[in-house]
This record gives C-alpha cells, structure tokens and sequence, in this order.
C-alpha cells in the first residue's frame, strides 16, 4: 500500500505507512480525511479567506480518547500537527500545511450548573453557543465581539470582550482546564492542580497540549441590556473623540465602549445618504441596571446630531452577534494591534492622519476599551499579562478575494500601525497577530512573563510538538 506523505516536525517530510494511518482512523469514534473526502474542504476553510493551506490529513475528533490516539500518532510519527477550533484565527493557525489537523468542531457540547455558577464547555464551540446556553439562566463569562470564533483560541491567547472591564481577561473567570499533553496523558489544571501549567494555558496558547474541555465561572448579566451603536458624521470626529476620552474617563465597570472610524456600510439602520462616506461611532455594552445604564449613557445620546442611534434596551445575545455580519467567513482580512495605556491628543492626531488615508471602504481603525479589573490583577497572573492595557487599538483591513486592492490595504494597515504603535504599552496581543509578524511580536505579548512560559513549555513538550500557533520556544 502506498505511504501517505506527512510534513515532519522538524521541517521535513515524513513517510507515513498507509496502515498506520488507517489503523489510527480504525481506532476513532470520529474520522480520519484525507483531501479528497467529503467534509475536508469544510475543516480547511478558514475565516480568513487569505490563508491557503492544505493539510495532509484531517482528524475530526469526537471524543477524548480520539484526541489522545491523535496526539501519540503525532508524537510517534514525528509529524506536524495543528489544532482547530473556530477557525477564526487570522494568522491561519487552526491549519497544517501538509501535516495533520485536528478538527475539534464535533466536541461542542454546553453544560451550564446555574447553582455552582459554572460551565463547562467543549473545545468546538463558538461565543454564541456558550452565550445561548448560560444565558438561558441569567448569566454570562466574559468572550468576544463576533459570535462565531471560537472559544477555544480565543481564551487560550487570554480573550476579552464586552465584560473585560467588570470581570477581566476571558482567563480571568477561568476555573479549570482538562487537556491532552505531548505525553498523551489526560490531565486537570486549575489553580491548585498543575497549577503551572495551568498558569502557561491562561494566555500561553495552543503550546501546551490540546484542550478537551474548559470550566468557566458565570456572573449574572442580562438578559437585557442597554447596548447598540450610534454614529456621527466624520465632520464631528474631534468632538466625538474628546466625548469618548470623557466617557472612557469616568465610565463604571459596567459599561464598555468601542470607537470606530470607517466608511459607512450600505447598512439599513444608517441613512442611504450617509452610505460610503466618512463616520465616527461608538458601540456601547452596559451590564449595569437600565436605569444606571441610561444616566451613563446620557452624555453619548445626547452628543451632536448622530446620523443614527440605535442604543436601546436589548438581549444580551443580541449585542454578542450585532457585529457578526461585518465579519464574513471567506473575505481577505488584515490587521494590525497594539495595547495602548491611554487617549493622548497626539494619539488621536495620529488616528485620524492615518484614517485620512484609508485604501478601501471596509477597512476601519477600532479601539476598544479595556482597562476595569482587568487592571488590578499583577501582570503575572496568568501568562496573558498586558494589565496595563486601558485600550486595544486594531487597524483591520478586508477585501473580497478577487479584489486587486489586497497589496494596497496591507500597506495602509502597516503605515498606520507604525505611526500608532509609539503611543502604545509595548505590549499587544497575541490573538490578533498576523501570520507574517517576526516571533519578537510573540515575545512583546507576553513580555515578563515570557521565560516562565518558555520553562513550563520546556516541561510539557519537549519536542515542540504542538509548534503551530506563536510557538514559544526556551
Ligand atoms: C471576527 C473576529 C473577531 C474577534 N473578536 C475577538 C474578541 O472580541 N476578543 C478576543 O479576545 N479575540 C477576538 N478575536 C481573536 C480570536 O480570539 C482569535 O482569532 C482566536 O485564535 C480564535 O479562536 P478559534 O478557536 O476560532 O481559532 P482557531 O483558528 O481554530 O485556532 C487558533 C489556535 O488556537 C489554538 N487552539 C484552538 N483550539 C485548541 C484546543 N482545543 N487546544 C489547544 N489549542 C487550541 C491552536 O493553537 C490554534 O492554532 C476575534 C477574531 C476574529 C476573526
């Protein structure tokens, strides 16, 4: 039987046995694919249109011991292994180039204990699946702005989103991991279990194992909530900016404000006069009560002449997939990100001399808020770190795939990040690093905390076997 050629862990190729590799398929309650079967190009379409790899061979895994066979195949075989989760990683890690990925969509279950506030959530779920499901109860963990990435990355790189301000880094209200390491043994980590490890999994990435499932606490938030988007003219920016300095200023935890400058979608809630010019909006989350939430939003509402507001009292989970549409699956997407410690005039100088710029008309520059609790913990609890970040600032470009403009938005995406950058922390995160960004990104991500992690790597896999993600090396 002919041999499967497999990319080797050392940069090599490998030749893999065609009976290993069907003595491995035979072995799961998941499947094995290889290119041309039904449901590969499923797994290999990322959300990043841009990233073109192809895999050898796919592992849909759907259950624990799946993940463990896959793992000792990987390790035996010396082969090059990646791990997928959403998809959604823009740097196209969830893919191999001609080595193995393990596909982790079939492990998607949701299981919420309203009493003990915890969930415990499989390694293929999306935001919006966790969010459905605790929010059934009233509660909520604190995840991202787009309902279909995936929890997994997401939290493995530290993840925030609208709660960050009242709860933290998405790893902050991590309680408990249970993950296959390179040995292939299935361990627990929490903070009194491995805690090492368990230290290096809350920021540290996909270096340490594969996550099989993940504990998160759950706070009361919602159902409803005051949340939406307003949005001005570019005529009124510099007001709209200082407005958001004072907002961001005084704001209590349970608000959280993202500003934006773009050009106008053709979207229904804007006026068809305002499509394709210049704006500057501000998307709004409070968790507070609705009357709290109206005296904080006051001074937002009740800014210039907004060309359209559409703040209100809303589900939860409806403000968690509101930005869903403007983030396709397929288009060509680029970015750039830095933390930043604060809003300096020089700094908004800055934003809009680059926005003047702008290549294309869906490309935008975001900042979000930050900052809150996320603060007050010591840059190493957890390998996350980056407490000092108050705002993620994000220059993100997207283009369809036949546009001829990609060269062009990546230009602008870096020239804008260059001038930006100097007015950031030093640090930025790890999440949203492109593909092609040197490993001293890696290293500023993580800063002080990066020779722990290197060390607890050095433990848990020696051979770097899990190398396709910001690979952390001693
Ligand atoms: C549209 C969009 C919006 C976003 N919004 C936010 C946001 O609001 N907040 C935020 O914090 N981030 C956000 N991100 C960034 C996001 O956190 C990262 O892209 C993250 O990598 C996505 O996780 P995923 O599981 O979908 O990724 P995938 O591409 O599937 O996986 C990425 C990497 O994660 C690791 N990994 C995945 N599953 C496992 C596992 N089971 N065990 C071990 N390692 C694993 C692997 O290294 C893998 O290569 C956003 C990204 C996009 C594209």
């Amino acid at each position: 039987m002919a041999n499967t050629q497999i990319a080797g862990l050392a940069g090599d190729t490998r030749n893999v046995a065609r009976e290993s590799l069907d003595a491995l398929a035979a072995s799961l309650k998941g499947s094995l694919l290889h290119p041309n079967d039904e449901g590969f190009a499923d797994v290999t379409l990322l959300w990043n249109g841009m990233i073109k790899k192809q895999p050898a061979i796919v592992v849909r895994a759907r259950t624990v011991l799946d993940v463990v066979a896959t793992v000792n195949f990987v390790r035996d075989n010396e082969v090059e292994l990646s791990i997928r989760g959403g998809g959604h990683n823009i740097a196209g890690l969830a893919l191999s180039d001609g080595g193995i990925t393990l596909d982790m969509s079939g492990m998607r279950e949701v299981r919420v204990d309203a009493d003990a506030r915890l969930v415990r959530v499989g390694p293929g779920c999306t935001l919006g699946d966790v969010d459905q499901a605790t929010q059934r109860h009233g509660l909520a963990t604190t995840l991202g702005f787009v309902s279909a990435t995936g929890v997994a990355g997401l939290t493995l790189g530290g993840g925030f989103g609208y709660l960050s301000r009242r709860f933290g880094w998405t790893v902050d209200d991590l309680e408990e991991v249970e993950i296959v390491t390179a040995d292939g043994q299935v361990r627990r980590a929490s903070r009194s279990t491995n805690d090492d490890l368990f230290w290096a999994l809350r920021g540290g990435g996909g270096n340490f194992g594969v996550v099989t499932e993940f504990v998160f606490r759950l706070h009361e938030v919602g159902p409803q909530i005051t949340a939406g988007i307003i949005a001005w003219p570019a005529s009124e920016a510099d007001g709209v900016l200082d407005l958001f300095r004072r907002v961001t200023d005084s704001s209590p935890r349970e608000l959280t404000t993202v500003l934006l400058r773009r050009n106008a979608p053709p979207a229904p809630w804007l006026p068809e006069s305002a499509h394709g010019t210049p704006i500057i909006a501000i998307v709004v989350c409070h968790s507070g009560s609705l009357q709290q939430a109206q005296a904080d939003l006051a001074p937002i509402k009740a800014y210039g002449q907004p060309l359209a507001d559409m703040i209100q009292t809303k589900d939860y989970v409806a403000q968690q997939t509101m930005l869903d549409a403007t983030q396709p699956k397929g288009m060509h997407y680029y970015w750039k990100s830095e933390f930043l410690p604060g809003l300096s005039d020089d700094l908004f100088a800055t934003f809009n001399a680059q926005f003047a710029e702008l290549k294309a008309p869906a490309n935008q520059i975001v900042l979000f808020q930050v900052g809150g609790l996320l603060n007050e913990r010591a840059e190493d609890d957890g390998a996350v770190g980056n407490r000092d970040a108050a705002f993620a600032c994000v220059i993100q470009a997207m283009w369809a795939p036949d546009s001829p403009s990609g060269d062009a938005n990546q230009d602008w995406v870096r020239t804008a990040w260059r001038a930006l950058k100097r007015h950031g922390t030093g640090g930025n995160y790890v999440n949203f690093q492109t593909a092609d960004e040197a490993e001293e990104r890696t290293l500023e991500s993580y800063r002080g905390n990066y020779e722990r992690l290197a060390a607890i790597k050095a433990r848990y896999d020696p051979l770097n076997l899990f190398q396709v993600n910001r690979n952390i090396r001693s």
